[in-house]
């Protein structure tokens, strides 16, 4: 039976990627050794490294006076890493979930954390409107796509300090401003490649503003000098990444994908709101992420909650379960996702509906 993968990360990833990159587990463009055992300063290692910056500030159209950068620790440690090289006194946060409260408590550490506002109060079900940033703040950081909850900021925020977002979850899913972005950052992991990558798209003239001593390797300032090859980067992930690249390049770019993500998500969300049995768990559309789709069972019909899991799962639909702080199901619609899976995710729904 086919499956269809809904896990919200590691998640799906192209057929491209995958088969490209078991291709050079095997043997890499031909020269006959595996990209898992050439050096990362071979000429072979030197050129995919090359060819993933290059696609990644093509397809975001990244602006001159940024680095693109490929580092190891997952989005985790540049919850670190942010505060460690950009704040020098006080910095904004905005708290729409888990991811961002992980951030505020690292950024915790090094200075005083302003939270702008936050969702907590309903459960993330939504994102803050008509908060201000404290003009003296070193930066402003936001997660974009909380994929626990399934909310979006699908905008480019326009502020008066840097501005910092975690894109873990959405990145590659809609075209960026990314001039008005200090960093961008995230775990390869959802919508770019396997895990054990990060990306990291740095402005450079945000850097060098703090007096701290920074360690080596913690310093963004380190990998941009080393082009990400200060010590051995994840080189198998990193080839990963750039097949996804071509694979995005090849579809038309993110504006192409941008599209068949709405199509995706409309279509899931049409369902959830005609069928008797389900609600999604974020109220107002603007805030609907496209990435992650949540809803749960309508009151009346919770004690089948497990059974249309059972069903759902019996008919090859993989990684629906809603997040545990959440509860219901959760479906994860990243780039990779084809428009056929999620009709036959609203097929179970439809038959499972009848069958009540
Ligand atoms: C998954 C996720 C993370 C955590 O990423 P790691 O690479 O596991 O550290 C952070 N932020 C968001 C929005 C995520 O979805």
């Amino acid at each position: 039976m086919k499956k269809h993968n809904f896990y919200a990360g590691p998640s799906i990833l192209p057929q491209f990627t995958i088969e490209n990159t078991a291709k050079a587990v095997e043997d890499l463009d031909g020269i006959g050794l595996s990209i898992m055992e050439i050096s990362h300063r071979s000429k072979e290692f030197q050129a995919v490294m090359d060819e993933a910056v290059e696609l990644f500030i093509k397809l975001l159209n990244i602006p001159e006076g940024y680095s693109v950068l490929f580092l190891g620790g997952g989005a985790s440690t540049q919850f670190a890493m942010i505060p460690f090289n950009l704040m020098k006194q006080k910095a904004a946060y905005l708290n729409t979930g888990a991811w961002s409260k992980k951030a505020i408590k690292e950024a915790k550490f090094f200075g005083e954390v302003d939270v702008v506002a936050t969702s907590e109060d309903k459960n993330f079900n939504y994102i803050p409107r008509g908060w201000k940033i404290p003009a003296d703040a070193d930066y402003f950081h936001i997660t974009t796509n909380n994929t626990i909850y399934g909310t979006e900021i699908k905008e480019d925020f326009d502020v008066e300090v840097p501005l910092v977002a975690d894109m873990s979850s959405d990145i590659f899913s809609r075209p960026l401003d990314v001039s008005k972005y200090a960093i961008i950052y995230g775990g390869a992991q959802k919508n770019l490649g396997p895990a054990g990558v990060t990306f990291v798209v740095v402005k450079n003239d945000v850097l060098g503003k703090t007096d701290r001593p920074i360690p080596t390797m913690l310093n963004y300032q380190t990998h941009i000098d080393k082009g990400s090859m200060f010590n051995t980067p994840p080189c198998l992930p990193i080839y990963g990444c750039l097949q996804t690249l071509k694979w995005l390049d090849n579809m038309g770019g993110i504006k192409e994908m941008e599209k068949t993500n709405k199509k995706k998500a409309e279509l899931l969300y049409g369902e959830i709101n005609r069928n008797k049995l389900f609600k999604p768990t974020v109220d107002n559309p603007e805030d609907r992420s496209l990435m992650n789709v949540c809803f749960v069972m309508n009151e009346e019909f919770e004690k089948h909650e497990k059974d249309f899991y059972e069903f759902a799962t019996s008919k090859g639909m993989i990684g629906i379960k809603g997040h545990r702080s959440v509860g219901g199901f959760r479906a994860s619609l990243y780039n990779a996702m084809p428009h056929e899976s999620v009709e036959a995710l609203v097929q179970v729904m439809q038959d499972f509906e009848k069958s009540i």
